[in-house]
């Protein structure tokens, strides 16, 4: 199976195509990530309406790189998997209408993912990795921790209510006026600073209630940037490290929580492993805390390259081939409109032996 994937949900443009032939193991062909960093750095953030139109700019080319890379010709791809949702409406519409009319006119099936599923499934095509295993998603955009038990089988057991951690990321460095992105400029800071110098709260510890919070985190860091201002270097450096250390200690405790429940819900898996997605993942003292909580508690902590934990579209024609492959009914996909929210545990399932 080749399947030509295609990612538009958020500020990357990328199209990929993966292959799974027979019973080895599955191949990325082709993987095109084109990061509109630039053009949303003046800005601090992403600007949905900059993103759409970067997406219309440079999809075209960015699908004919993906297929001149692969060796593949259309006529050789046996079905189109595009991003449906969830992310910003404006660019989830390019690349889904651009997936509908390649689809039509090359009389190729088409497959609309779900962006956390692609997330999801990633580490069965890097790892191949057996279900079920948890996933921990942290990105700009999303901060949950997921039961994945099936292809299209998937249980949220915990979500942020407020921030993202990624965003926490992001608005702790233009607070103390670091450059976007914030993650990895928060951690090159922290790695001078004293994690211990500021007591940051660590939101949600110790709280039966298994989902994160990150605000608070950031309010506590605005007020001691605020109190101590104007900021030297050494200030900043302090802050990003015991911000960091906070988070660490938060996340680890929220994680250790899902370990514990993961062994009772699934007594009889073997080899259980919790795998990290979404750019935060990059973050090496959040990499260390995890490493250790799962060395501690009987898991493999599986990390997939970076590359592959970050928006990519390779993940996306995985998603598709796992969908094929489990012979899922799509839901008449050139009639399916982009969904701008749609959590990850409302995604159909497949109906095994129904074709396609
Ligand atoms: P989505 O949530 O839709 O997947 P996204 O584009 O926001 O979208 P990613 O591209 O996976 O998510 O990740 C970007 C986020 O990861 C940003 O918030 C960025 O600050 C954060 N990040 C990147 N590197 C690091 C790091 N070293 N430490 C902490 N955070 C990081
Ligand atoms: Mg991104
Ligand atoms: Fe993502």
């Amino acid at each position: 199976i080749r399947v030509l994937g295609i990612e538009t949900s958020c500020d990357e443009t990328a199209a990929s195509v993966v292959a799974l032939d027979g019973t080895s193991a599955p191949e990325i062909l082709s993987n095109i990530v084109l990061s509109q960093i630039e053009e949303h750095a003046a800005f601090g953030g992403v600007v949905p309406e900059i993103a759409a139109r970067a997406h219309v700019e440079a999809l075209d080319g960015i699908i004919e790189a993906a297929l001149a890379d692969s060796g593949a010709k259309l006529a050789d791809i046996d079905a189109i998997a595009a991003t449906a949702g969830p992310g910003l409406v404006g660019g989830l519409i390019v690349g889904l209408m651009t997936a509908k009319a390649i689809a039509a006119a090359a009389h190729k099936p088409l497959i609309a993912i779900n962006h956390l599923e692609g997330h999801a499934l990633t580490a069965r095509l890097t790892d191949g990795l057996d279900f079920p295993y948890l996933l921990l998603l942290v990105s700009g955009g999303h901060t949950q921790i997921v039961a994945v038990r099936g292809v299209g089988d998937y249980q949220r057991w915990a979500t942020t209510i407020d921030d993202a951690l990624g965003e926490a990321f992001d608005k702790t460095a233009k607070m103390l006026g670091l450059p976007y992105p914030g993650g990895p400029n928060v951690e090159k800071a922290a790695a001078s600073g004293y994690a211990t110098r500021f007591a940051f709260p660590r939101p949600m510890k110790g709280s039966a209630q298994p989902d994160f919070s990150f605000s608070g985190l950031k309010t506590a860091v605005r007020q001691a940037a605020t109190a101590i201002a104007p900021l030297s270097d050494q200030d900043v450096a302090d802050i990003c490290a015991s911000f960091q250390a906070a988070v660490a200690d938060a996340l680890g405790d929220r994680v250790s929580r899902t370990l514990t429940r993961f062994r009772l819900e699934f007594p009889g898996k073997a080899g259980p492993a919790l795998v990290v997605a979404g750019g935060v993942a990059a973050n090496r003292t959040i990499k260390a805390t995890l490493e250790a909580l799962c060395a501690e508690a009987g898991f493999a902590f599986v990390a997939p390259p970076l590359k592959l934990c970050t928006d990519n579209a390779a993940m996306i024609a995985w998603a598709g081939i796992e969908r094929l492959r489990a012979g899922i009914a799509q839901e008449n996909a050139a009639d399916f409109v982009p969904r701008s929210r749609w959590p990850l545990d409302s995604v159909s399932a497949p109906m095994v032996g129904s074709g396609r």
